[in-house]
This record gives structure tokens, C-alpha cells and sequence, in this order.
């Protein structure tokens, strides 16, 4: 975390989510992919959303910037409903609200050149006036991001995945969002360029006060940029808590057992991994109570008989387990 994220005081949510519910129909019956989800990011911040592929985190991304509709549920950003935005509504939200995708290659039109990808947007919303603005702006962007100005007419297949990544975050900065949903950006690149996509990003968040949910399931790389951490599984919320406090004790049995998997950098250190047993339960009409229990060490039959609700249980702490005061 950065010194001028760290030195800032509280700040109000931008960004409010309650219920938030995506039922997806199988010919099994329903996949509950997001389940009673509520959470919020103030303006300036990162939230990091981490948990097992398929528990519900790039369907929550998605369904805030309402590439998914969602079953049910409210999303406020900024007081604006965006689950009730109609299309004009919507196109404006779009400026303020934009996501970075895992696979920059997959989402960027690989037939078009740097220039007029990451230009695409200020034409769509006539952000530009003639060709010598759109020009200088897209140029802008290109050393915002840090892409070197000779690429201008290249084309995607000609870069490597960090510069292609760069491409993605420029595009999504053309509009000048305040708040944007990143979806595993690093995940698809080699170490050493994650560190530097990382810092770009968190370099633009001090310079444009920026706001994200940063969805991962690397566990090292939210613990570098977030100041919140939720984990999620089966598409619920199972805790939540500000970054470095989650990460030195983790209450919820699922979080004990994910961050103990995360290596110990220091020389004779030992941790014990938690080894879960058995795999995630399906997310078809999932049965009523705790979806962990089947792999939960602690599970009794109580946890079966109702679905734990997240709650406070130490200040700034939220559990969603019936024992969590044992583990605080
Ligand atoms: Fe384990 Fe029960 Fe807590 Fe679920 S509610 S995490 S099964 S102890």
C-alpha cells in the first residue's frame, strides 16, 4: 500500500452494494453464482475480492458495471441505482465506471492498432473534437500508461502481455472513470511485469483518486494493493476485514485455510497449511445452511440448519460463521 493511501483518513463509500443476488438458469436447475451480497468501497480505495475460481468474484464484477443483469439486489454508486439505469443512463455511467479485463488480448480488437483501441471509447462518447484533439489525447494516454510513442500504429500481436495489459488500462482511462472494476489483471502475466502493472496502477490511483475492486485469486497480489479484503465462497461473502489485519489472522475457517497456503518469506519460518477436505459443494440450488460445512473441520449440525449471516465480531471485522467469536 502506498504512503499517501496510507496517511488518508476515512473517506464516504462511493460505491454501495446490498443483496446483491446472480442466478444463472442450468438444465440442472439454478447455479447461484452471487448469493446475498453486500458490501462497500469508499472513494479513493481498493477493495480486494479474492476466493477459489467459480465462487461468484468476476460475476460480482461484472454485475457492477452491468455486463450481467442481476437477479436482485441494489447497487448505489454515487446515490445513482445502476441496477434501474436506463440505456442513457447507463451509457453515462459507463464514462464514470469501467473494468480491466484478465486477458488483455481477448479484450482488445486484435485487428486495430494501439491508436485506435484505446481511442475507440472517445469516439463512442464524442469525447474529442476533430482529429489533431483525439490525437493528442490518445498520445496522453499512451504515456500515462507507460506505452512508448513510437507504438501508436502497432498493433497488439506485435507486444508482449505487460504492454498489451497497458493498452487495456489506457482504454479504460479514456473516458476519465473515477471508479474501475479489475478482473484478475496480472493473472495472465509473468511476475516480473505484474510487479510493474501493479505499481502502474497503484501509481494512477494516488494521481487520479481512483476507486477499485480488485478481484484475484492470487493472495500475494491483494495483499500489495488492497486496503480491504472479502473473501468469497460460493458465491457468498464468508469475511471481510481491513488488509493487514485479515492477512495476520484470519477467522473465518475457509480464510484460515487460504491465506495458510500463501508461502512465509522469512528463512526457518514454519506455518502449517490447512489441507481442506473434499471439493466445493455444487452452486446448483445449493441446500439451506453453511456452503463450507462439507469441508469445514469445525462443522456441526447446526451449521446445515440456516446460512450464517456476515456480522461484526471485533471492530472492523465481519464473519459469516456460526463460531466465529472461538477464532477471534
Ligand atoms: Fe464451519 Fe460451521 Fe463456521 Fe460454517 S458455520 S464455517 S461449518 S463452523
Amino acid at each position: 500500500m502506498s504512503a499517501a493511501k496510507q496517511a488518508s483518513g476515512a473517506a464516504a463509500p462511493i460505491l454501495r452494494v446490498s443483496g446483491l443476488k446472480k442466478y444463472f438458469q442450468s438444465a440442472h436447475g439454478k447455479l447461484h453464482a452471487v448469493d446475498d451480497v453486500s458490501f462497500d468501497i469508499a472513494k479513493g480505495k481498493t477493495l480486494g475480492m479474492v476466493g477459489e475460481s467459480g465462487c461468484g468474484k468476476s460475476t460480482t464484477g461484472r454485475l457492477l458495471v452491468r455486463l450481467h443483469e442481476a437477479t436482485a439486489g441494489s447497487i448505489l454508486y454515487d446515490g445513482q441505482e445502476v441496477t434501474a439505469a436506463s440505456d442513457r443512463e447507463l451509457k453515462k455511467l459507463r464514462t464514470r465506471m469501467q473494468m480491466i479485463f484478465q486477458d488483455p488480448y481477448s479484450s482488445i480488437n486484435p485487428r486495430h492498432t494501439v491508436a485506435n483501441i484505446i481511442g475507440e471509447p472517445l469516439k463512442i462518447h464524442k469525447k474529442v473534437k476533430g482529429a489533431a484533439e483525439y490525437e493528442d489525447r490518445v498520445r496522453s494516454l499512451m504515456a500515462t500508461v507507460g506505452l512508448a510513442d513510437r507504438l501508436y500504429d502497432a498493433y497488439p500481436h506485435e507486444l508482449d502481455g505487460g504492454r498489451r495489459q497497458r493498452i487495456g488500462i489506457a482504454r479504460a482511462l479514456a473516458l476519465d472513470p473515477e471508479f474501475i472494476v479489475c478482473d484478475e489483471p496480472v493473472s495472465a502475466l509473468d511476475v516480473s511485469i505484474q510487479a510493474q502493472i501493479l505499481n502502474l496502477l497503484m501509481d494512477l490511483q494516488d494521481k487520479l483518486g481512483l476507486t477499485y475492486l480488485f478481484i484475484t485469486h492470487d493472495l500475494s497480489v491483494v495483499k500489495h494493493i488492497s486496503d480491504d479484503i472479502v473473501i468469497m465462497y460460493m458465491g457468498q461473502i464468508v469475511e471481510r476485514g481491513p488488509t493487514e489485519e485479515l492477512f495476520a489472522r484470519p477467522i473465518h475457517p475457509y480464510g484460515q485455510a487460504l491465506l495458510s497456503a500463501i508461502p512465509v518469506p522469512k528463512l526457518n519460518a514454519r506455518k502449517e497449511r490447512i489441507i481442506l477436505k473434499s471439493e466445493v459443494s455444487s452452486p446448483i440450488d445449493p441446500k439451506p445452511g453453511c456452503r463450507f460445512a462439507p469441508r469445514c473441520a469445525y462443522a456441526s449440525p447446526e451449521c446445515a440448519a440456516a446460512d450464517p449471516a456476515l456480522r461484526e465480531v471485533s471492530p472492523g471485522r465481519y464473519v459469516a460463521c456460526r463460531l466465529a467469536e472461538q477464532f477471534v
